[in-house]
């Protein structure tokens, strides 16, 4: 593990590996005696490291980051090691209070408000699940997780602007909203939710019969790191009652830089906020940050006791299992203490604000090209851009093709790894700079990769 985080960058970004290479090489059936530990690894040596995707590799720029660092790996070996479940507070009691205590010291690092209450859930569809489920049970007085959706349940609307993420759509279907009861909020040149669509859509909304439930906020969306304006949609959800969610997924690490913080303007008047330490904030996957405000509301909706699972401290302390969806939990908050406590806020401050120059740096020689376009504003470490020589005319259909043979091709180097999305319509590229050990160097060679590929298209 230790070559491996030192090495990583020698080897190629992408396996050279088509579908069915690596299940080819394995036997279909499981052994009937146990093997050998050195049989085991030389396997996993030899076929399975040959068809990983580096994720930690410093020319990763695709998606959004998914780091580790040293710090978490060795926590999470311990708490592999310990094995423990963290349902409740008795099933592990040091396991729930360094959860209060870490979930304590990122809403101090994020500067949000002492009146949210932290939890970790596995990921931010989780959250987003949790949110979407507490706003329903809010909304139905209590009375949709005991009756059903069809006494009051039917009725019930939730707004995302268009560009929110899948998990979303996911959670509307799986809370029982249904996905025709999700409104999408159109967006401005910026991606940002148009705040008067939202208003309009909602007053609609009510006079037609229907009771708006929840709003989904994006702070960062997935293609663009589009900031939607949470302070004027915050308002507009106190005035109606509605429950606002807020998607920071990947954004939420920035808010511990204070020159970064006005892009969170509003998170204080949410309901419940989601961010995720797996991708910017050097905890391995998976690890995502739920905050809540109204704690009642979240136990209400999720609170099940089972006479197996009372103990005699209830009354006095906090079981985590009553703040989700699953009952089993892993110690997450181990590894969460480890980095904290390994780089500091300062060290964590530092990475973030190096990535955030590195894509301004980026955005700078885009748009001094004059064959290629910046695609969107760039608060953070997400580049988005298309490549647009003036020779070709401005036809979309044409670039969109040029644009994906252009990613095609430079992903084919497997030196570096981009990925794209659509904005507006248009195919653009994507560079998403946010791994641990991306330096400028790195991100040099992904722009010098970029032009040849260009030149020779
Ligand atoms: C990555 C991302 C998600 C999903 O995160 P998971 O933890 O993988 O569920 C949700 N919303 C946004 C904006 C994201 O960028």
């Amino acid at each position: 593990m230790a070559d491996y985080l030192r090495d990583v960058s020698d080897l190629p970004v992408t396996p050279a590996v088509r579908p069915g290479d690596i299940l080819r090489q394995l036997p279909e059936s499981p052994p009937t005696a146990g093997e050998p530990f050195e049989r085991l690894f030389r396997d996993f040596t030899e076929v399975i490291m040959p068809g990983m995707t580096h994720w930690n590799h410093p020319s990763w720029f695709a998606y959004f980051p998914g780091n580790n660092s040293p710090a978490s790996v060795l926590a999470e070996m311990l708490t592999a090691a310990l094995g423990a479940q963290c349902m409740s507070w008795a099933t592990s009691p040091a396991a729930t209070e360094l959860e209060q205590l870490t979930m304590g010291w990122l809403r101090e690092m994020l500067g949000l408000q002492k009146g949210f209450t932290g939890v970790i859930q596995d990921t931010a569809s989780t959250a987003t699940l949790v949110a979407l489920i507490s706003a329903r049970e809010r909304a139905t007085h209590y009375s949709a997780g005991r009756e059903g959706l069809a006494v009051n349940g039917a009725r019930l609307t939730v707004y995302a602007s268009s560009e929110a993420h899948s998990s979303v759509d996911k959670g509307v279907k799986l809370a029982g909203y249904g996905q025709e009861h999700l409104r999408r909020v159109a967006v401005d040149g910026r991606y940002a939710m148009k705040v008067d669509a939202l208003d309009r859509m909602i007053a609609g909304d009510i006079e037609a019969g229907l009771v708006p439930a929840c709003v989904v906020a994006t702070i960062g969306s997935t293609s663009s790191t589009a900031v939607d304006p949470v302070d004027g949609i915050a308002e507009i959800c106190r005035r109606r009652g509605v429950w606002l969610h807020v998607d920071a997924a990947y954004a939420g690490t920035a808010a511990i830089v204070p020159e970064l913080r006005h892009l969170f303007l509003g998170v204080d008047q949410a309901d419940s906020f989601v961010f995720n330490p797996h991708k910017w904030m050097l905890v391995n996957f998976d690890c995502s940050a739920y905050f809540v405000r109204d704690r009642e509301a979240l136990l209400r909706t999720f609170q099940v006791t089972p006479e197996y699972l009372r103990t005699t401290q209830d009354a006095e302390v906090v079981n985590f299992r009553d703040w989700g969806i699953q009952l089993g939990r892993r110690f997450r908050a181990l590894k969460l203490w480890f980095v904290v406590r390994s780089y500091g806020v300062a060290g964590l401050q530092a990475l973030v604000r190096k990535h955030v120059a590195l894509a301004r740096e980026l955005a700078g020689w885009i748009e001094r090209s004059p064959d290629f376009e910046l695609m969107a504003p760039v608060p953070l470490g997400l580049v988005c851009f298309r490549y647009n020589p003036p020779e070709l005319g401005s036809d979309d259909v044409q670039l969109d093709e040029l644009n994906r043979a252009l990613l095609t091709q430079v992903n084919a180097t497997r030196r570096v790894h981009l990925t794209h999305t659509r904005l507006g319509g248009r195919y653009v590229i994507r560079v998403a700079i946010g791994q641990r050990q991306t330096e400028r160097q790195h991100v040099e060679e992904a722009w010098r990769l970029v032009q040849e590929a260009a030149e020779s298209l």
